[in-house]
């Protein structure tokens, strides 16, 4: 049976279409045609991505909202583009709203820099999940150290699912001032109840930041139907270039917090006496930004905006529980995440082996995936493990990919 028999015709998507818009996947390593399953890394790039950043740097590259000619014109009106293009991908009321960040990582520690720096009292709780990604841990302590706050962990079951009565628990202690949960878990797998998770820490008084890094690759997100008060994500794990994200916030909370960071762009007025600051979103965004970045971004955004993007869901969907299957019908493989509600990751253990060295063994067969703890040390460590083999799919994978991950997997196995 080929992909188009397999897949369940409820889905209506057109995989073989969509891989023909990503170049990078028709090629041979090792000696085999790639199976690239490290979509929660990083994403592939569309040609249309590609071609939008290569025909700016041909054609439109300046400086942006300071130039006197037509280039930098042409530049601004691009990369502030981009800008409305993310306002409308995630619903914010105003473009001024978004800011270019680096990354997800980046967002987060702008929130906590300079939210937390501002607001954040000895004796404040800021809440995050068992099973977060380093960057949406490390830098709240940084700034729970700086301000005697403390940073505490929602606990996570053996499921990997979240223990939302001892959140709410937690929350009924008192004090807690942020809530900051992934969407999405890049370890697990994991989709949070966040709607649910929102609603209780506003309840509360806690404010919410929600780690989209995992999510918006997916399906779309909205942040005014969410009511989150911020949202950030990676452009890379949106079909999208690297060094480039997003952090959407409520508008009332920007306007009260100070710059991150200092530099020219974020001025109103400069002088030894002393500075001013300029209007929302530029206060947050010292320097000559990524322009070619943003204009890559909002490339993708059209590019998964001109997608059926229904039809990607259900297809992904039905591609996981396939994958799931194999798994759990594979003698000496046990799946690592096993929520109720999951989308994309198959997190792994085989046994007798160690996720480093068959990832080694199947990336000898063309098979990309990673292993390790996925900068989600906490979790692995409650789970008494060093990590797992996880392969992470997009809506480009196919079923074939999912067979020779499989094949690839029993030959890994020979070895041991
Ligand atoms: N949060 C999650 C859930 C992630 O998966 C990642 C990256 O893997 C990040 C945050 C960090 O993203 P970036 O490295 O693009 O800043």
């Amino acid at each position: 049976m080929n992909n188009a028999e397999r897949a369940d015709p409820t889905t209506h998507f057109d995989v073989e279409a969509v891989r023909q818009d990503f170049p990078i996947l028709h090629q041979q390593v090792n000696g085999h045609p790639l199976v690239y399953l490290d979509n929660a890394a990083t994403t592939q790039k569309p040609r249309a991505v590609i071609d939008a950043i290569s025909d700016y740097y041909l054609y439109d590259n300046s400086n942006v909202h300071r130039g006197a000619h037509a280039l930098a014109e042409r530049a601004t009106a691009k990369f502030e583009g981009a800008r409305e293009t993310v306002a409308q991908f995630l619903n914010a009321p105003g473009r001024e709203q978004i800011l270019w960040t680096r990354g997800t990582t980046e967002s987060v520690n702008l929130v906590a820099h300079s939210w937390g720096r501002t607001e954040l009292k000895p004796g404040d709780r800021i809440l995050v999940s068992a099973m977060e990604h380093h960057s949406n841990i490390v830098p709240w302590q940084m700034i729970a150290e700086a301000t005697g706050a403390r940073v505490e962990a929602i606990p996570v079951d053996k499921t990997g699912t979240l223990d939302m009565e001892a959140f709410e628990s937690k929350l009924k202690e008192g004090r807690v001032r942020m809530v900051s949960v992934g969407h999405v878990s890049n370890a697990l797998g994991t989709v949070n109840p966040i709607e649910q998770i929102i609603q209780a820490a506003h309840e509360a008084g806690a404010l919410v930041m929600i780690d989209g890094a995992q999510a918006v690759s997916h399906w779309p997100v909205d942040v005014q139907a969410l009511d989150c008060d911020f949202y950030a994500f990676s452009a890379h794990k949106l079909f999208g270039p690297t060094g480039i994200g997003v952090l959407y916030g409520r508008r009332e909370l920007l306007e009260a917090m100070p710059p991150y960071q200092g530099g020219g762009e974020m001025i109103q007025h400069v002088s030894f006496e002393g500075t001013s600051f300029g209007p929302l979103p530029y206060k947050f965004e010292a320097g000559t930004p990524d322009i070619a970045g943003a204009i890559g971004l909002a490339a993708a955004i059209d590019y998964v905006n001109g997608l059926d993007r229904a039809a990607a869901v259900a297809y992904e969907r039905v591609l996981l529980a396939y994958a799931e299957e194999k798994a759990q019908a594979t003698e000496g493989v046990t799946l690592v995440g096993t929520a109720a509600h999951k989308v994309s990751v198959l997190s792994f253990l085989v046994e007798g082996t160690h996720p480093n060295d068959l990832g080694f063994l199947l990336d000898q067969q063309g098979v990309a995936v990673r292993t390790g703890n996925h900068c989600a040390e906490p979790i692995m460590e409650q789970y008494g493990i060093p990590g797992t083999v996880r392969a992470s799919f997009s809506f480009y994978n196919t079923f074939d990919e999912v067979d020779r991950l499989f094949e690839a997997l029993d030959k890994a196995r020979q070895f041991f």
